[in-house]
């Protein structure tokens, strides 16, 4: 049924194509995003020319999503899968596309894109790289997409992939990719001046989620609830977390949406400061729907608590 499908897409694309400028009809290329952020970005570029799918919902901890039937039957027939790459998805992506039984979403294939190739990457470890850290970062912190210069740079590699894959749109592309340039710098600018005041303000966060954004705002991170990426925490660690915090007077906790609150609660209640629950992505909340809504929410959100705690 789908090889049916996508066979007639095909023949309507040709014979549209023979007919080219009598009406707008086309095939539009099924792009499949891991996750939510990566979606967005793909639809700012792609406009009505793509039709995008999420894997992974924002709400959802991307390195452990559970894999439904439903997402191969979605790569089957996908004539472009983007992932976020850096092993993020790791644990659970690459069975699903092997079962997918499309030749042109594996990796290399003219339908795989990794993000991550093209982005800035931070965290990039030195010397050997070793599971037994149990390390769900070993080729570089995979939360890249935090950091507005990366969803361009992730804009870009999208806008000249879609336009090998479709090229009578590259023109279409291009200006999609020019407007979202725009609004981007526009936006930047915003969320810049919005976290100037509160250059190197230390905080805390549960997950190594936040090394990219940290870095295009300024943050200070001094401390991380677990011990190590993917290692959940340990009471010998919380305490000396809790003493650090103390130290340097930090005021604030973010944790992403996924995590439980005992802990970060509790050295919350120790040490004075304040819990935030920051979206680490686009679908963390049923408001925030394209790459812009994730920034402001995440900028507005810590303002108005560095605000109220005084944290600096
Ligand atoms: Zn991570």
């Amino acid at each position: 049924m789908q090889i049916f499908t996508r066979i007639g897409r095909v023949v309507m694309a040709v014979l549209v194509g023979g007919l080219a400028g009598a009406g707008e009809a086309r095939a539009d290329l099924k792009v499949i995003a891991t996750t939510e952020d990566l979606a967005a970005i793909t639809r700012e570029i792609g406009g009505d020319r793509v039709e995008v799918e999420a894997l992974a919902r924002g709400f959802q901890d991307p390195h452990f999503v559970e894999a439904k039937p439903s997402f191969i039957l979605k790569l089957h027939s996908a004539d472009l899968l983007v992932v976020v790459g850096r092993e993020l998805e790791m644990a659970w992506l690459p069975p699903l596309i092997t079962q997918s039984r499309n030749a042109a979403i594996q990796p290399g294939g003219p339908g795989y894109l990794d993000a991550s190739l093209t982005a800035r990457i931070l965290d990039v470890p030195t010397g050997q790289i070793t599971r037994a850290m149990g390390d769900v970062h070993p080729l570089g912190n995979p939360h890249y997409w935090l950091e507005p210069g990366n969803g361009r740079r992730i804009a870009t590699a999208l806008r000249d992939r879609l336009s090998q894959l479709s090229r009578g749109d590259a023109d279409y592309f291009a200006g999609r990719y020019a407007d979202f340039d725009r609004r981007l710098a526009e936006a930047e600018a915003r969320w810049g001046a919005a976290m100037a005041p509160y250059a190197n303000l230390r905080v805390v966060t549960y997950h190594r989620s936040w090394p990219n954004f940290a870095d295009a705002f300024g943050l200070d991170v001094v401390g991380y609830v677990e011990p190590k990426p993917g290692i959940p925490p340990s009471p010998a660690h919380t305490l000396q977390l809790m003493e650090e915090m103390k130290r340097l007077g930090v005021k604030l906790i973010l944790v992403e949406p996924y995590f439980d609150l005992k802990t970060p609660d509790a050295i919350a209640r120790e040490t004075g400061a304040k819990v935030l629950v920051m979206l680490p992505s686009v679908g963390g909340e049923a408001r925030v729907k394209t790459y812009f809504d994730l920034f402001d929410y995440d900028v507005n959100l810590l303002v108005s608590a560095i605000k109220e705690t005084g944290a600096r």
